[in-house]
């Protein structure tokens, strides 16, 4: 058996980071960049006011409460026509240009309009209660980025947050690492995932849907290949539309020690495979190479052990092909709420556990059966915790914890 991080190096080794493309901002959510972002433009580009209210000059309302004349109303998106004169002020909505003359914003809640019975709005007073220091409530030029600013840097995972700020720059295209298609494969004669009933010993594909998801949740584009029967020449033709149209690829099961496991012998035959038996629980043996340019992770057919294999293998190696510098998800340590016993075996067990925050940390407890068939409790844990080789964690014991999405 060899030891995780060997086996994880091996993947990583041979998942170089594909070469960077420009892609639509719309479309580059979870890319990662692969040059630097330098604003071209200040934000904001004009002095505008954070508040509604009334744009003043600061001198005027220093012996508040005082009346000034308003001389216009400025909306957000419109340029004010008229400056702010001595005794006067501009009635001005959040994000509008601060007026020629002014200095500061007086927000609303701290004025009142002085009634003059003429009913002509184009000649109000406004009574203002308090005084306001030079630049009360006013959002400078450049105040969020100024213009040649260092936006952020090559290598930065782009999220919600940052694809605003591209667009704030008028960007609409970026250069980053493109996004893999990923394709998905389920091989076994018992499989079925036509919602037809069961015959003696079928079962129905839970693998696919499952690591379709995984591959959308680590940011791919998931590809679905369906379901190869135990055939080799079914499985071959399979693996070729994967090869043909995905940039990596999964397949679960066939890859043990069984009678009818082709994916092995396929793989061997048109890829360059390496077999390894990992010293984990659940998930030993995975099956990892290139057939062609084309990475492709042979998982085990156990629904949880696919789904853990695919955290600590695919994820990872899919992740480093699309430039994430730390494709591994970190681990964090947490308290065992309860014993979370095992046996010693020479391997490192994930356990599907139930993570919740406390007072200044993590707590886990078991999240149900830990059978490598059991996926309910893996659909119901959000960690895996790394139990070492031994005979487990005590409660109140500090175990290291996988925090899953
Ligand atoms: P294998 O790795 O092909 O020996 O399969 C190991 C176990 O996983 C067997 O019990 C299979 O029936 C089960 N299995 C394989 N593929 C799937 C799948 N796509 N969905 C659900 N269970 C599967
Ligand atoms: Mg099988």
């Amino acid at each position: 058996m060899l030891p995780l991080e060997t086996v994880r190096e091996f993947v990583l080794d041979r998942c170089p980071a594909r070469p960077p493309v420009s892609v639509p901002v719309a479309d580059a959510l979870g890319l990662v960049t692969a040059s630097e972002i330098i604003s071209s433009e200040a934000i904001p580009q004009f002095a505008n006011t954070a508040m509604d209210g009334f744009a003043v000059r600061s001198v005027d309302v220093v012996d508040a409460p005082c009346e000034l004349r308003v001389v216009e109303t400025i909306a957000a998106g419109h340029a004010p026509q008229v400056a702010v004169g001595p005794g006067e002020a501009s009635r001005i909505m959040t994000g509008a240009i601060i007026p020629p003359g002014a200095d500061a914003v007086v927000m609303v809640e701290r004025t009142s309009i002085v009634p003059d019975g003429s009913g002509d709005s184009a000649a109000e007073t406004v009574r203002v209660e308090a005084s306001v220091p030079p630049g009360n409530h006013v959002r400078p030029v450049g105040d969020d980025l100024h213009a040649g600013a260092h936006v952020f840097g090559s290598g930065t995972e782009l999220t919600a947050g940052h694809l605003g700020v591209l667009c704030s720059l008028g960007m609409t295209e970026v250069k980053v690492f493109p996004r893999l298609r990923v394709g998905v494969l389920s091989t076994g004669d018992e499989l079925v995932d036509d919602g037809s009933p069961l015959r003696p010993g079928q079962i129905r594909d839970s693998n696919r849907r499952t690591l379709l998801a995984l591959a959308h949740r680590a940011d791919v584009v998931p590809v679905d290949l369906g379901l190869a029967p135990d055939d080799p020449d079914r499985i071959e033709a399979a693996i070729a539309t994967g090869i043909d149209t995905c940039d990596a690829m999964v397949t679960s099961g066939g890859v043990s020690m069984g009678d009818f496991d082709y994916v092995k012998a396929v793989l061997d035959r048109v890829g360059d495979m390496r077999w390894m038996q990992v010293a984990i629980k659940p998930a030993k043996p995975l099956a990892f190479g290139t057939v062609g340019d084309v990475p492709v992770f042979g998982l085990p057919g156990n629904p949880v052990s696919s789904m853990v294999s695919f955290e600590l293998f695919a994820r990872p190696g899919l992740r480093s092909m699309m430039g994430h510098a730390d494709p591994v998800r970190p681990t964090v340590t947490a308290t065992a709420a309860e014993d979370l016993p095992r046996r010693a075996d020479g391997k490192t067990h994930f356990m599907r556990v139930l993570a919740t925050p406390t007072d200044g940390g993590v707590e886990v407890r078991s999240a149900g059966g830990q059978g490598s068939h059991m996926l309910w409790a893996m659909a119901k844990a959000n960690a895996l915790a790394v139990v070492p080789d031994g005979d487990g964690v005590r409660a109140g014991g500090p175990v290291d914890v996988l925090l899953l999405d």
